[in-house]
């Protein structure tokens, strides 16, 4: 075996135990323009027996001159580039992910072969809907577990992520006080909110106004009385918080916005923590969204289809986007016809294609099925313990800036590691190392440097202590030697990547280095 290959991992010995961590075959793998070399095909094509087209003559001068530069390789090549980034990717899959506030939960199989089957997958969203009672079946038992999760009156399950729902349901927020003669111009916003909140708010033509929190993290009731007045059209409110605290006076909230005729908006997205166990509708909340790609399972990440259905009371009924679905009239098997009502003269119109991301709907509504009243209460349960393990275990060596008790997600301060120049953002990138996703960064902006932890319930004891045991390992670093937490990561093939240039100025073609190809 040639030692000078493997390096430093072929002088620790093997001692019987198997180790963890082993490395890709390619760490190194070029692009795939990279690759190319002209000539290969991953494809044969028939020799052509019909006249060849000139493409000019049916194109004009739109045709293309120059073939353009497309990679060329075998099918194989093709085959193992893919399947070796695949590698790279960190997943649910793999291991915990435990960003705070984004639940990302794991998406039981169950859920994918659901919407995997043939009269779910290939029905068309222009089936009439005689044909299509299935799919408007589906759209009406999950918009009723949704109701009854939440308490609520009714609900549009179009908006396709979070801050759609926000945008959706303070469109409705809007249409209800201009309805009602009175247009308002202020949005209420604790200062722990998630950004989204403040963006929906300007989008909607709101000036938004900043609502500080008190010591606990928690709304301040005096300083919510004294900024509500008869031109706020709503709080908008996260509970629990991004502290991952339930705001206990939430009923007083409630009756001091109401008093002021305005509308108390739950951002829904931490509904983790409360499923099974208190519904909003209950505690006096007018309008909430809900994330189903994180409270109910579904995929979540990387930009793919989220749903972010959006519950209101029956005073906003009459706003909701069309269309609704609607019960007509009942068969003889007793069972109501369902249909899709467009004609709904105060609706603040359509909000998504269609009505919304139908998969994401079948995933939900399996997830909901499968876990039954009691399963959905365990898992917030489960998720609340799991947040509540992690603080415990963890509390002693990482600061906790609120003490307040935590529900499904707890988020630290990194003041300790700080005064030897370690950062949120550092140990985060050592978590990367031990195998694990980070958690959130930096967010909610109430604590400076924070770490905000969310396991949800999916993951088991022993995931908790290995990612404890990796949080205890840097923590100790971080006080010995934290020139190692500063430089991590140390396993990855690149390390430290400029965040912002990425974000701001993303390169999404290839440049090859000679400049050779035309633009
Ligand atoms: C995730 C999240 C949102 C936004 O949801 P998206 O689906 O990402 O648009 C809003 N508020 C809170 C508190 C969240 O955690």
């Amino acid at each position: 075996m040639a030692t000078e290959d493997t390096g430093k991992e072929a002088a620790i010995p093997f001692e019987g135990k198997r180790r963890k961590v082993s490395s890709h075959p390619s760490q190194n793998e070029a692009l795939i323009f990279e690759k190319s070399s002209p000539g290969k095909r991953a494809y044969r094509l028939p020799p052509l027996d019909v006249p060849e087209a000139d493409p000019s003559a049916l194109l004009g001068t739109s045709a293309r001159q120059d073939p353009g530069m497309l990679p060329e390789l075998s099918e194989i090549e093709i085959v193992r580039h893919f399947t070796r980034l695949s590698t790279w990717n960190y997943s649910i899959d793999l291991g915990m992910y435990p960003l705070g506030s984004c639940t990302m939960k794991y998406n039981p199989r169950v859920n994918e072969f659901v919407s995997r089957l043939e009269g779910i997958a290939e029905a068309h969203p222009y089936q009439p809907e005689s044909l299509s009672q299935g799919a408007l079946g589906i759209l009406h038992l999950l918009e009723r577990c949704l109701l009854e999760i939440t308490g609520m009156d009714a609900i549009t399950l179009q908006p396709a992520a979070g801050a759609h729902g926000e945008f959706t349901g303070i469109l409705l927020a809007r249409a209800y006080h201009q309805a009602q003669g009175d247009p308002r111009h202020r949005i209420l916003i604790p200062d722990s909110a998630h950004g989204t909140n403040p963006a929906t708010a300007a989008l909607c033509g709101y000036e938004v106004e900043n609502l500080r929190s008190n010591s606990l993290g928690m709304v301040d009731l005096a300083e919510l009385e004294h900024l509500v007045t008869g031109d706020t059209a709503a709080l908008m409110l996260t509970n629990p918080s991004t502290i991952g605290v339930f705001e206990s006076e939430i009923h007083k909230i409630a009756d001091i916005l109401h008093a002021k005729g305005a509308l108390l908006y739950m951002d829904g997205a931490n509904m983790n923590a409360l499923v099974g166990k208190t519904r909003p509708g209950d505690f006096g909340v007018d309008v909430m969204h809900l994330n189903l790609h994180k409270t109910f399972s579904t995929p979540h990440g990387g930009g793919g289809p989220g749903s972010g259905p959006v519950a209101a009371k029956k005073i906003l009924e009459p706003f909701l986007p069309t269309p609704v679905v609607v019960e007509g009239p009942r068969g003889e098997d007793g069972r109501a016809t369902l249909r899709l009502d467009y004609d709904r003269p105060r609706t603040i119109g359509r909000v998504r294609a269609f009505y919304g991301n139908f998969g994401m709907f079948v995933r939900a509504l399996a997830y909901i099925l499968a876990n039954g009243p009691d399963g959905l209460r365990q898992t917030t349960e489960d998720a609340v313990l799991n947040a509540n393990y992690l603080r415990s275990k963890l509390e002693d060596l990482y600061e906790l800036p609120y003490k307040t008790p935590t529900l499904h997600e707890v988020v630290f301060s990194d003041r300790r590691q700080a005064q030897k120049g370690v950062r949120t953002g550092d140990i985060a990138k050592r978590l990367i190392d031990y195998g694990f996703h980070p958690y959130t960064t930096s967010f909610p902006i109430i604590v400076p440097g924070a770490l905000m932890i969310e396991p949800t319930e999916s993951e088991s004891r022993e995931e908790l202590d290995l990612f404890i045991d990796a949080m205890r390992q840097i923590a100790r670093e971080a006080q010995e030697n934290p020139e190692l937490v500063l430089t991590a990561p140390h396993s990855t093939r690149v390390s430290r990547l400029d965040e912002v240039a990425a974000a701001r100025k993303p390169m999404l073609r290839y440049m090859p280095p000679d400049g050779a190809v035309g633009q």
